[in-house]
């Protein structure tokens, strides 16, 4: 059993497994958790995308009808 421990301060997340390439994928993959702000950007900038599309949207069909 390999244990690797997050290297964030205050952190108590540990990746466990007996490969150590599978550990290696858990612990690369956990620092997404410590950024919820890049998580947030992503949102913040796929809703107006979204407005604006069902705008133009909307007035495609407007001028269609
Ligand atoms: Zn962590």
């Amino acid at each position: 059993m390999l244990i690797v421990q997050c290297p964030i301060p205050g952190c108590d997340y540990t990746a466990r497994h007996t490969e150590a390439s599978i550990v290696s994928a858990f612990i690369s993959a956990h620092p997404m958790i410590h950024a919820p702000s890049a998580e947030a950007k992503v949102k913040r900038v796929k809703r107006p995308t979204i407005t604006s599309a069902g705008t133009s949207e909307d007035w495609a069909y407007f001028q269609a009808t």
